[in-house]
């Protein structure tokens, strides 16, 4: 079986090493988000790839979430004594060396999807993981500022300011001029299935499908496409996805989230149990839904997830 999975950070890694549970001999390919990339200290950072290599790699910091098992921070400290910031962003040691080979092969002339393939090498995460495109996309948020309305780079607005103020609008810069990297339509029109984690629905989940070309792969691949709700209960599970919902005008709900992908993309949706009243509003969208638990607490619960969703996903197909 040929599964294509688009993937966030934390949510989309843990539901992957779920997956790979669940589905052991399957060959899986994951679509990675790139518009949290930054350029720190002259280098460039790509949270949510990193994220999955690490964590499907086994050098996850696991209560993190991301960044490096037993890191150390003296560079950052060493940077700081010089007066050389940002300090809000942390960057460990063991973390700095995996940017510094990036930065060096994007320079020696590779695409983004190359090095990350070369730093997989190392990391052998069992799946294929390729950035959505390898042309530059970076989100930037809308805010008002002591007064100024303002955009901001994604990751001050999420880490430096931990989205303390309301999101006027999420753009992904450079997206519409982006194609999708080497193997990334290739992928979808190749697949069995297309799943989308429980990633966050604007920031990951939608910038990928809004680099041209993504979004319409997938509708025309004519095979199930299913989801796993970032939302339990009203709330993100992790993190302040409801913040960045707001903006594009989706209230925090699992039924919201389903009916912002809608049907014409969308075939199946799981929201968790404590969700259970919002399956008929679902299904009442076009989109065959289920309530089963959806709280990644550790391996086993993210295998049963994806279970449920491939389950779910041969419903559809039948
Ligand atoms: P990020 O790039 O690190 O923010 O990660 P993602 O975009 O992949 O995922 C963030 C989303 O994952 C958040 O909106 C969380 O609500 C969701 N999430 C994290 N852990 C869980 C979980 O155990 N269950 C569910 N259903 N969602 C989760
Ligand atoms: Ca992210």
């Amino acid at each position: 079986m040929r599964i294509v999975v688009l993937a966030g950070g934390i949510g989309g890694a843990r539901f992957l090493r779920g997956l790979k549970v669940a589905a052991p001999d399957a060959d899986i390919t994951v679509i990675g988000n790139t518009g949290d990339d930054i350029h720190l200290f002259g280098l460039k950072v790509c949270p949510d790839l990193d994220t999955v290599m690490y964590t499907l790699g086994g050098g996850i910091n696991e209560e993190q979430g991301w960044g490096r098992t037993d890191e150390s921070f003296r560079v950052k400290e060493e940077l700081a004594a010089y007066g050389v910031g940002p300090e809000w962003f942390g960057l460990g040691d063991r973390d700095f060396a995996t940017h510094i080979v990036r930065t060096q092969m994007l320079a020696a002339g590779y695409p983004l999807s190359a090095v990350t393939e070369a730093l997989c090498e190392r990391w052998q995460p069992g799946v294929r993981l390729i950035p959505m495109s390898d042309d530059r996309v970076e989100t930037h948020v809308a805010v008002e500022l002591d007064g100024e309305r303002r955009a901001i780079h994604f990751q001050e607005y999420w880490v430096r300011l931990r989205a303390s103020v309301a999101a006027e609008a999420v753009v992904p810069v450079g997206a519409e001029q982006a194609k999708p990297a080497p193997g990334v339509l290739e992928a979808i029109a190749a697949a069995d299935v297309v799943l989308f984690p429980p990633s966050n629905p604007v920031v990951s989940v939608g910038t990928i499908l809004a680099v041209p070309g993504i979004r319409e792969a997938i509708a025309e691949a004519g095979v199930p496409v299913v989801g796993l709700s970032p939302i339990v209960g009203d709330a993100p599970v992790r993190g302040m996805a409801d913040k960045v919902l707001a903006a594009v005008g989706v209230e925090s709900g699992a039924a919201a989230v389903a009916e912002h992908y809608g049907s014409g993309l969308l075939d199946g949706w799981l929201v968790d149990t404590v969700d259970a009243g919002v399956v008929d509003r679902v299904t009442e969208a076009g989109i065959r839904c289920r309530a089963v638990p959806l709280l990644m607490t550790d391996e086993d619960a993210a295998a049963q997830m994806a279970r449920e969703a491939l389950r779910l996903a041969e419903e559809v197909r039948a």
